[in-house]
């Protein structure tokens, strides 16, 4: 059992006060195989003044020092690999060889991807006689969520801290495993004390009591609309600033004359990774009417490839969904979708004996006003609709209320990136061009405000300061 009753701050381990020890579970057992205690709001508090504290030396640190310092951090992640892959893998259900490389090898590369990026940075530009300088916003409350965990974390801390932000970290107490072996990255790392800190509980309790404590200066946040709308309006109280990552309902919409073969064994693909348990996951595939028919049967054989099982086990490629309440809600979207008149395609598979498991399903006979239409799912059911014109896919594709990824499918030509510009979501992938960690990536309408990744990730935790100049000092600079 990983016993996690401590909390990082200031540098330091140190129990937590908040006296609950919340179970972390494993997926597919199904047993708790670790618990994690909670802070309390004083444990609160001693973060954030630690954070405080330490915000005038890191933000003055020159940036050649932060970047070695986030080059540590990544070395010593590295050493902790596997313990991530397994841990990770445990609590959210990714099958393991995936898990090594999507849910650990990925985020790992992007601490050193954004160390690079930080030390090529435009810190200071001219603008006539004004100097713009990009300062670090301040403290930083980062709360993430359970689906990709390091991932997430790794697009807010990383990027915070070489902006010279501190940071107080509250991750999603289901899978909270990834951020333990990060505070102790971070303490062999040898940051300053006070730079990074992390605090454990629930979201309405220890991750409210951040959202509210008076020296936090920023709350970025990634999880659901719901507990999105909350946050913002508490900060929005304090005009604090915001970064949102909120949920999706991406559409791959397949024009004529795309590959449909291609365009369904993608999406389907995109749609059941980590079991649907992707906020840019496109579950929703929109092909002409006149291809429904085949792009059902082509839906259908693909279904028989996704092997359901044991996550450590190398022949498994859907493992179960995080948690009972997960598996009951998506199966009950996915019920109340064919009580509404949707159809399965294929059959209906068994599930393995234990494991939070859904079965990975497509929908046909969906119309665009039932709720499986519309909603984040979060698990693995994909939608078939038709469209009759070019138009008419364009807005079932924009027709949701959120607007945080797309997928276009069309013949190699200006049309099909035409249309792509025209999906008002914050990513847009032609025929399966590959995740890019570099670009931005963040939502429309109630998919968010503000982007993560790449330059515009660091971007997000600045703020531009002009200093007007007069003659005399313009000629001190320019020799
Ligand atoms: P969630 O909103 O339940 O929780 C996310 C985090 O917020 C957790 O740490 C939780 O403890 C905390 N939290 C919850 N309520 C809070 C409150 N009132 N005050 C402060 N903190 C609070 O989301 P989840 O179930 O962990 O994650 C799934 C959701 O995250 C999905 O909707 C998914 O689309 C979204 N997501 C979005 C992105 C993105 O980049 N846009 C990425 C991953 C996940």
């Amino acid at each position: 059992m990983n016993q996690h009753t401590q909390l990082f701050i200031d540098g330091a381990f140190m129990p937590a006060n908040g006296g609950q020890d919340i179970p972390v579970i494993d997926s597919f057992t199904e047993e708790p195989f670790g618990t994690c205690r909670t802070a309390s709001a004083a444990d609160v508090d001693a973060a954030v003044t630690a954070a405080r504290r330490a915000f005038e030396g890191w933000s003055a640190t020159p940036v050649v020092d932060r970047v070695a310092a986030v080059r540590r951090v990544a070395a010593a992640l590295r050493d902790q690999a596997d313990a991530l892959t397994v841990a990770i893998s445990r609590e959210v259900g990714m099958p393991r060889k995936l898990a090594a490389r999507i849910q650990v090898g990925g985020p790992i590369s992007a601490w050193d991807m954004y160390a690079d990026l930080a030390a090529e940075f435009e810190w200071e530009t001219r603008v006539g006689h004004s100097l713009v300088q990009q300062v670090p916003t301040g403290v930083v409350a980062c709360i993430t969520p359970w689906n990709y965990p390091l991932h997430q974390i790794t697009g807010k801390v990383a990027p915070a801290l070489l902006a010279g932000c501190t940071v107080v970290l509250k991750p999603s107490e289901l899978a909270p495993t990834s951020a333990f072996l990060l505070a102790e990255a971070v303490r062999q790392a040898g940051l300053p004390d006070g730079v990074f800190n992390l605090v454990h509980g629930t979201g309405p309790e220890v991750g409210e009591a951040l959202v509210r404590h008076p020296e936090v200066d920023m709350v970025s946040f990634t999880g659901s609309t719901r507990a999105g709308r909350h946050i913002a309006a508490i900060a929005s109280g304090d005009i604090k600033r915001i970064a949102l990552e909120l949920g999706g309902k991406s559409a791959a919409l397949v024009l004529p004359g795309a590959d449909l073969a291609a365009a369904v064994k993608v999406t389907l693909a995109g749609c059941m990774l980590n079991s649907g348990q992707t906020c840019s996951a496109t579950t929703r595939l929109l092909v002409p009417h006149r291809d429904l028919e085949a792009a059902e049967v082509l839906a259908r054989d693909l279904l028989a490839g996704y092997r359901m099982g044991d996550p450590a086990d190398g022949a498994t490629r859907v493992g179960p969904l995080i948690s009972k309440a997960q598996q009951r809600k998506v199966q009950g979207l996915i019920d109340d979708a064919l009580a509404a008149g949707a159809r399965r395609v294929g059959d209906d598979a068994s599930l393995p004996t234990h494991g939070f498991f859904v079965a990975p399903t497509v929908l046909a006979n969906v119309l665009p006003d039932m709720a499986i239409a519309r909603e984040e799912v979060f698990g693995p059911a994909l939608v078939l609709m038709g469209y009759d014109s070019v138009d008419d896919g364009i807005a079932l594709a924009n027709s949701t209320d959120y607007g945080l990824a797309g997928a276009v499918w069309g013949p190699v030509a200006p049309d099909t990136l035409s249309v792509a510009r025209r999906l008002r979501a914050g990513q847009v992938d032609i025929n399966g061009a590959p995740f890019n960690p570099a670009a931005p990536f963040g939502g429309f309408k109630k998919s968010g405000i503000g982007r993560e990744n790449g330059r515009f990730g660091i971007d997000e935790f600045l703020e531009p300061v002009s200093i007007q100049l007069p003659p005399a000092f313009i000629e001190t600079l320019s020799t």
